[in-house]
């Protein structure tokens, strides 16, 4: 075997079972890629190297004793707002900088008990705000595809470093779509799985409501695998549902035959890009040829889910990131008197974050709550409802993960506005109760890859996860690899 980098999470994780490979020759192998390419890529914040190499030792005991954890000697990436005992949790922002977390959160527990060897912490958007990395106080990751655009956001870290074959998987957050967003953008499948279905224990809060973390893989079963390694039910995350993990190596039968399949008219709208609607469109046809019934359905509230997000999370913001005051939670800056202390403290958060928590605050003022985020939450019922409608004719929906393509570094940061756009296909689903995924349908004529987005009623990954494994293996886009990887 020449490149054990090129292999997908299953097919390493059977050749480390039948003892052909081992899990310190690839995690060696993925740290010398690290090392390699990482500079042009900038997808970890922080590498593990160490603690990865005595996990894959461990690993190797392990498998030499006929052990079959789902993942033993697996090497996964973690986004750093996802917190990992001893090794430093940034959440991308510098109040976080020197934040060494003491306890492991639940998916890290999760990712250890199945047996994966943690790479290192990727980097994302400040708290998670952001569709491109370009929010990380540290650096701005970069698409493996075209160094000079970005990766999409805020999980860019996770989703650039499987593309460019520098993890085998990795795990994100999605709080408006920031793993399906970044998964569209760099290539590789990406899955945002029901609010609660997978505990939060140990995840820098954002968005509370709406916050849940997600999977990456190169392949709809890499990132089904790590998905059903880490989901759960946890008594620590009040929200997490306390429900068996579906059983996803079942599910992935390849047979979609009489599956209903909604194409929602607000989803096929000015602003996405004509490439990317015809590659949307032809992947729609592809599951009508494998025997999906295609119907034309309406999300009529859909079209406010932009405004009403961007009042419900700053406001939910606002709150949760209230801790950093310098005083009981996090760094202190020392001021001249109290008001400076918080003040000083507080100006450690970039400009993205300060947006979101003077909005957030605003709209949860006395005198504006119920013009704004009060009727935010009215709208975010209706979106509900029309999801609950269509999921009574239709077993799933498919549509465009992003607007766009990759864009280029600086071309949005001058215009909150226009990035937020890049979300509008994605957060539908985070104010509804849906899960979602988004998988590889083909590229653009700069050679840029496109998503096709599958969502899918409550509880139901199973179904997206199965409509994408049958698209997959219909289609050959998941087989191409960006340039970098063979460089
Ligand atoms: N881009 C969206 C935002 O900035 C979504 C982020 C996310 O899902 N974490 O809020």
């Amino acid at each position: 075997m020449t490149d054990l980098t090129q292999l997908t999470l299953t097919q390493l994780r059977d050749a480390l079972r039948r003892g052909e490979v081992s899990s310190t020759a690839v995690t060696q192998a993925t740290l010398d890629r690290i090392v390699e390419i990482d500079n042009d890529v900038k997808s970890y914040i922080t590498l593990m190297d160490e603690p990865a190499l005595a996990q894959a030792a461990a690993a190797d005991q392990r498998l030499a004793n006929g052990d079959d954890a789902p993942l033993l000697g697996v090497p996964i990436a973690v986004k750093d707002i996802i917190c990992t005992a001893g090794t430093p949790t940034t959440a991308g922002s510098k109040i976080l900088e020197e934040f060494v977390p003491p306890y492991n959160a639940f998916v890290v527990d999760q990712l250890e008990a199945a047996g994966a060897v943690i790479l290192g912490k990727t980097n994302t958007d400040e708290f998670a705000m952001g569709s491109s990395t370009e929010n990380s106080a540290f650096f701005t990751t970069r698409n493996p595809w075209d160094l000079s655009r970005v990766p999409g956001g805020s999980s860019g870290g996770s989703a650039a470093a499987v593309a460019a074959n520098l993890a085998y998987g990795a795990l994100g957050t999605d709080t408006g779509g920031s793993v399906r967003q970044p998964a569209a953008l760099c290539g590789v499948v990406g899955l945002r799985p029901t609010y609660g279905r997978i505990s939060r224990w140990g995840v820098v809060a954002f968005a509370s409501t709406l916050d849940q973390v997600g999977t990456f893989g190169r392949t709809v079963a890499d990132c089904a695998a790590l998905f059903a390694a880490v989901a759960g039910y946890d008594r620590r995350d009040s929200t997490s549902l306390n429900l068996p993990v579906p059983n996803v190596a079942e599910a992935l039968t390849g047979d979609i035959a009489g599956l209903r399949v909604g194409v929602p008219a607000e989803f096929f709208i000015e602003g996405l890009d004509a490439e990317v609607e015809t590659a949307v469109r032809q992947a729609i046809a592809q599951l009508e040829a494998l025997g999906a019934e295609i119907k034309p359905i309406s999300l009529p509230h859909t079209r406010y889910a932009l405004p009403a997000y961007y009042l419900i999370a700053p406001a939910e913001a606002s709150s949760n990131l209230g801790r950093y005051d310098g005083v009981v939670y996090g760094p202190r800056v020392e001021g001249v008197d109290m008001i400076d202390t918080v003040k000083q403290t507080r100006s450690l958060f970039g400009s993205e974050v300060k947006r979101r928590i003077m909005l957030g605050t605003y709209a949860l003022s006395a005198g504006y709550y119920d013009a704004y985020y009060g009727r935010a939450l009215k709208v975010r019922t209706l979106i509900k409802r029309d999801f609950e409608a269509a999921f009574g004719e239709v077993d799933l929906i498919a549509a465009s993960t992003s607007p766009t393509t990759a864009f280029k570094i600086g071309e949005r940061t001058a215009d909150p506005l226009s990035m937020y756009l890049a979300d509008i296909f994605t957060l539908s689903l985070n104010l509804s109760a849906s899960c979602g995924l988004s998988v590889p349908c083909g590229f653009d004529s700069q050679g840029l890859p496109i998503g096709l987005q599958l969502i899918g009623n409550t509880l139901q990954e199973t179904t997206i996860l199965n409509a994408a494994y049958a698209y997959e293996q219909a289609t050959d886009w998941h087989q191409k690899r960006p340039l970098i990887v063979d460089s």
